[in-house]
């Protein structure tokens, strides 16, 4: 089968034919229907994050936003069944260690990152192996097709599980995204839908006409003024109840909290770039005095994709909104590189994987 192959880090990546998946007893295979080309994928590209235990070891499938159709199911897996439609996680699940027990999949203690590490080869391919499938693949209700919900990828689910559950982002508040990249976008779209009044902030403006496009009642082009974190302030009467880094930069994560007034709620989505290397300074002595919660958000549990599936059946939510742009497998190599200038609006998906 085709895949988008990483051999060496910030090198040219090319499609190269690999051996089809073979499922493990407790592993399910999906045909890939589609895939978001997500700037994780770039960061992987370069070789970031092996502060974060994301550098594979190479030759490596790239690819961790996808959906599919199940060809293939294990021996020992029980619920998921040939034929079903799925959505599927970027960070797999045991099902059996205790944070998996108590609801919280997403963190949990032997986390498999789809694309990301040796154990899990990326999605990038005509096909994808999921292991533990009774709980890492998720069966999509029939009024959503695999078109809609590819989409969902990382970027869409990962925004849903910081506004939704780590924001608490409730009605009538004012919640700001720094960077509107997708996971930005994704989080404005969603905190609007929660009924909150959101801000976008960013360098480009044509993401932040995306942004109003896409629930934010005021954006800010953080170019135009001294200070993006005073301007929110002043839009707000005093500052965000909720603030976003959506990017995962010194400077978004600082203007985030910065944004905050008393007793706000950061929420960090964006993880850092090989400038940062995971490390942000903050000032820890304001976050005491406004008593701002700093939270950190990863992935979203396959327990909880219920509540963004009913929201997308309700059309409170449009993942489709959020894709900008259809491809085929030979493309993601350019798209991914087109990211190192930031110059990709919304979501890509790759949706051909066999051309
Ligand atoms: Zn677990
Ligand atoms: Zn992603």
């Amino acid at each position: 089968m085709q895949a988008v192959v990483l051999e060496e880090f910030q090198e040219p990546l090319d499609v190269q034919e690999v051996e089809r998946p073979d499922p493990e007893p407790h592993g399910v295979i999906a045909e890939v229907e589609g895939c978001g080309v997500c700037r994780s994928d770039w960061h992987c590209w370069q070789g970031d994050w092996d502060w974060f235990g994301y550098r594979p070891d190479l030759p490596h499938i790239l690819g961790h936003e996808p959906t599919g159709t199940v060809v293939e199911v294990g021996d020992d897996v029980e619920n998921i069944e040939e034929g079903q439609e799925i959505a599927i996680p970027f960070n797999f699940a045991c099902g059996k260690c205790s944070l998996c027990r108590n609801g919280r999949e997403n963190i949990c203690e032997n986390h498999i990152g789809l694309g990301f590490m040796n154990e899990a080869p990326g999605a990038f391919a005509e096909e994808v192996h999921i292991p533990n499938g009774d709980i890492n693949a998720v069966p999509l209700p029939d009024s959503i097709d695999v078109e809609t919900a590819a989409g969902c990828g990382c970027r869409f689910m990962t925004s849903y599980h910081g506004m939704a559950h780590q924001g608490d982002v409730g009605n009538g508040e004012d919640v700001v995204v720094h960077g509107c990249g997708g996971i930005g976008l994704s989080a404005i779209h969603i905190a609007n839908a929660l009924g909150a009044n959101v801000i976008g902030v960013d360098l480009m403006d044509d993401k932040l006409d995306r942004a109003e496009e896409l629930g934010a009642v005021t954006t800010v082009n953080a170019k135009d003024v001294d200070d993006p974190a005073t301007e929110v302030r002043d839009i707000t009467n005093g500052g965000a109840d909720v603030s976003v880094d959506a990017l995962g930069i010194e400077t978004t994560c600082r203007n985030a909290v910065d944004s905050l007034g008393k007793g706000g709620r950061h929420v960090q989505i964006g993880l850092t770039t090989s400038d940062e290397r995971g490390e942000i300074p903050l000032p820890t002595d304001e976050i005491v005095a406004k008593e701002i919660e700093f939270v950190g958000s990863l992935g979203l549990q396959p327990s909880r994709y219920s509540e963004m599936l009913d929201m997308i059946e309700s059309g409170k939510l449009d993942p489709t909104a959020l894709v900008e742009e259809k491809i085929d497998i030979h493309q993601v190599p350019d798209e991914l590189e087109a990211m190192t200038d930031f110059n990709t609006v919304g979501i890509p998906v790759c949706n051909d994987f066999s051309s």
